[in-house]
């Protein structure tokens, strides 16, 4: 990927590591089945999600797999679904 723009460079650190390397920030897509889905509960819902997990093997969807959701970059404070809009920035879809 080129052209790619962080909000600050400890957030971009935390993209770039590796799966296994904790903590790591990754920006996921969820599948348009599991979209339709958490659209019904919540309407203003994006199709973006974006994590903090403490390094997983294969998919962040794993359940032994520690992940929180945030909204905020916990470095510098940005809103993430602002700033990170481009598809480019996805590396994972679930569901
Ligand atoms: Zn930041």
């Amino acid at each position: 990927m080129n052209n790619e723009n962080f909000c600050c460079e400890r957030l971009k650190g935390a993209y770039l590591v590796g799966n296994g390397f904790g903590l790591n920030f990754r920006v996921i897509q969820y599948s348009e089945k599991l979209y339709n889905e958490l659209k019904q509960i919540k309407p203003s819902m994006l199709n973006r999600g974006f994590v903090i997990t403490s390094g997983y093997k294969n998919s962040i969807d794993d359940e032994e797999t520690m992940k929180m959701v945030i909204n905020h970059c916990p470095f510098c404070g940005q809103n993430l679904k602002e700033f990170y809009k481009s598809d480019d920035y996805v590396q994972e879809t679930i569901g």
